[in-house]
């Protein structure tokens, strides 16, 4: 397509530009068009809290810009968090900080760094401002630290980690978190992303947040995407030292955080009971299903520990993952398979209700039987 787009004498897109494979985002539907159930994008499968629902008829008028700052939603954020709202930035999707981060302090000739099997979107951040990016080993599919620290060098703008990582759910502990940083020199942006830190245990939690108020070089994202049920609703948001917040509210587009999305993010860190209810269901039906992969382990399917509200299942015996995901849309489920990814070995799919989850692993059991 772009081929024959390029070699007229029109308009000529930066070498960089055309080098991005454009995001692939979670199906919904097969390829017959028929709906399937929708395990491929990593959403919430308790919905959206009750209280952001009713929020959404009594947000601001639709012919009004937006609040550009964001102001109500960052000061609950601050204090929910303990953090100095100034210290907070708002984005379309936590996708458009991470965006945002890499063209702030990346560009032509430098390096953006991040593992093997890391988010999608950091090679799209690292190209669409020109820098080059550089992909570190993982350690059986999980984040080496000293993979990325061997990769550190005098171009070295920024290191994406994402904890816990999409697609394979692991996760680094406090201590890993801390050796990376420590090892960083001053002047290299370090930008943890934490769009599914809602679902680890607290005790878990990775240390980044208060490293971000510690120090000048450390961004945390997050998502209403995942757990606060907010994916259509486009609010992400970043904290770190003055000097970053103020880079990402130099580039970000004046109206990033649409009205009812800010009103709907409002009334659902309020509503904290449903957090807690979806992390607690979520951990506990990750659990069940991850039993009933590991039962399949003498057919060579094998869950990937995982601490986000999704399991990566690797096939490595008979039955493969392309032929486990067409039948999978057979049995009514669409789930992610990411050859593009360097994945073609594994599924991704999404925590959802019992009756999914047990429906998915019973077509997986009689796939993996009949294909012995
Ligand atoms: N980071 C990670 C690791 C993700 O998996 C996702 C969602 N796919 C995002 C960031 C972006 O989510 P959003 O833009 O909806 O906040």
């Amino acid at each position: 397509m772009t081929d024959a787009a390029n070699s007229s004498a029109g308009p000529q897109p930066k070498p960089w530009i055309e080098a991005i494979h454009a995001y692939v985002p979670g199906k919904s539907a097969g390829a017959d068009g028929k709906k399937l159930i929708k395990l491929s994008a990593n959403e919430n499968p308790l919905g959206t809290s009750e209280k952001a629902l009713a929020a959404a008829s009594k947000a601001a008028i639709p012919s009004l810009y937006p609040d550009p700052g964001s102001n109500d939603l960052r000061t609950a954020l601050g204090a929910l968090h303990g953090i100095d709202p100034a210290r907070i930035a708002m984005g379309a999707g936590s996708d458009e900080l991470l965006n945002l981060a890499a063209q702030g302090y990346a560009g032509p000739g430098d390096e953006v760094i991040y593992v093997r099997y890391g988010f999608s979107v950091y090679d799209i951040a690292a190209r669409r401002c020109g820098a080059t990016p550089v992909v570190a080993p993982d350690a059986d599919y999980g984040t080496d630290v000293d993979a990325l620290l061997a990769l550190v060098g005098e171009r070295t703008r920024v290191v994406f980690v994402a904890n816990p990582n999409n697609p394979t759910g692991s996760y680094l502990p406090k201590g890993e978190i801390a050796r990376l940083h420590g090892a960083l020199p001053a002047d290299v942006l370090l930008v943890i992303d934490q769009a599914y830190a809602e679902y680890l245990a607290p005790e878990d939690e990775d240390g980044a947040m208060a490293m971000a108020a510690a120090h000048d070089n450390v961004l945390v994202t997050r998502t209403f995407s995942k757990i606060y049920g907010l994916a259509g609703e486009r609010i992400g948001w970043a904290t770190g030292a003055p000097g970053l917040i103020a880079t990402l509210n130099r580039i970000r587009l004046p109206f990033n955080a649409p009205s009812t999305g800010q009103a709907m993010a409002l009334a659902a860190l309020g509503d904290q009971a449903f957090v807690e209810r979806s992390r607690i269901h979520n951990r506990d039906e990750r659990a069940h299903f991850v039993e009933r992969i590991e039962a399949l382990g003498n057919h060579g399917l094998r869950p990937l520990p995982s601490q986000a509200n999704f399991v990566m299942v690797l096939f490595e015996g008979a039955l493969s993952a392309e032929v486990a995901y067409e039948g999978l849309m057979e049995a009514g489920y669409i789930v992610r398979w990411l050859p593009g990814q360097g994945l073609p070995q594994g599924l991704r799919i999404t925590i959802g209700a019992r009756e999914d989850m047990d429906a998915i692993a019973d077509a997986l059991a009689s796939m993996a039987e009949a294909s012995r």
